[in-house]
């Protein structure tokens, strides 16, 4: 017995010690990503339900790095985090986004808003709703069709600064949505803090929902908060018919996901977009 137990210690610390090894791999890789031009965003719409409106875009991070292969940004997310790189990049994906957006509007291509993920860590950075102000004016992007997606991790603490910043995105029309809403925290106090004005059923509700009628309950709960509140819900990874009639059923708002498009290259969502203005 003592033996089996040494040999579980040993596959669990090498286990450990190649995510560590990993870890340091992304962080050394992420170094200078930047200014090497690795990254890139593709872009996946959000689709309203009743067809009154142009869809929305969000637009998500990709990383090939050459040493590594692609990496998921649900990856190496988390390494830019710890390592502080996330600043930078999520600058970059700020403006990229907002560039595009503004060039597919000039090009006269219909959609409401771009959606931008933001991490807990930058909306703590002094000054970041003024460069986000800054960086709409930049591209003439106006900020009310800017939507920052954050986590309910960003927004459980509650400062003068933080309450600062969401003045700002307030005063100049930023849009704020909860990202995977209802996996993070259950003290929802934040919703009525701050100004929110769209709640994301996480992925992981939708995948279960048709099977599981106590979550299939949970997304309805979700739904009704949100209108409730005066917000407005989406659903998010929704990949089949199915899925999307129970949520149309529920009332949700708009439904992203496989069913409609996957996450495209800027060219092939400008023709998305073109097809669906037709
Ligand atoms: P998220 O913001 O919750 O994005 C949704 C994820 O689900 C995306 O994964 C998207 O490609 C994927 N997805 C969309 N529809 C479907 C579907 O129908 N089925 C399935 N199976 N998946 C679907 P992705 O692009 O790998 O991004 C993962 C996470 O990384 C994001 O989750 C977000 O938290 C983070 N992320 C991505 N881009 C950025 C960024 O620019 N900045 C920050 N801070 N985080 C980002
Ligand atoms: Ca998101
Ligand atoms: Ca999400
Ligand atoms: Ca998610």
């Amino acid at each position: 017995a003592k033996e089996a137990g040494r040999n579980t210690y040993q596959y669990y610390s090498q286990d450990v010690l190649a995510g560590i090894q990993r870890r340091l791999q992304i962080e050394h890789a992420l170094h200078g990503a930047l200014e090497r031009e690795e990254f890139q965003l593709v872009y996946q719409p959000l689709v309203n339900v009743d067809g009154t409106r142009p869809p929305a875009i969000e637009a998500l991070l990709r990383w090939v790095c050459p040493e590594l292969g692609p990496c998921s940004p649900a990856e190496f997310i988390p390494v830019a985090e710890k390592c502080g790189e996330i600043t930078r990049i999520g600058e970059w994906v700020l403006n990229e986004a907002c560039r595009q957006a503004a060039a597919w509007h000039a090009a006269g291509l219909m959609f409401e808003r771009i959606a931008v993920n933001v991490s807990a860590m930058q909306l703590r950075e002094r000054g970041f709703a003024e460069q986000v102000i800054a960086i709409c004016e930049r591209h003439r992007w106006p900020p009310h069709r800017l939507e920052l997606e954050l986590t309910e991790s960003a927004l459980i603490r509650d400062s003068d600064a933080l309450r600062q910043c969401f003045d700002t995105f307030e005063r100049n029309g930023v849009l704020l949505a909860v990202d995977d809403f209802g996996t993070g925290f259950s003290n929802l106090h934040y919703l009525n803090r701050f100004p929110v004005q769209r709640l994301k059923i996480d992925r992981s509700f939708v995948q279960r929902m048709l099977h599981d009628a106590g979550t299939a309950e949970v997304t309805q709960a979700i739904v009704h908060l949100g209108h409730a509140l005066g917000m407005q819900v989406v659903a998010e990874g929704v990949e089949t018919r199915q899925e999307e009639a129970m949520l149309l059923r529920q009332g949700c708002d708009e439904i992203q996901g496989y069913l409609y498009s996957r996450p495209l290259p800027s060219r092939d969502m400008a023709q998305w977009l073109r097809r669906c203005d037709e």
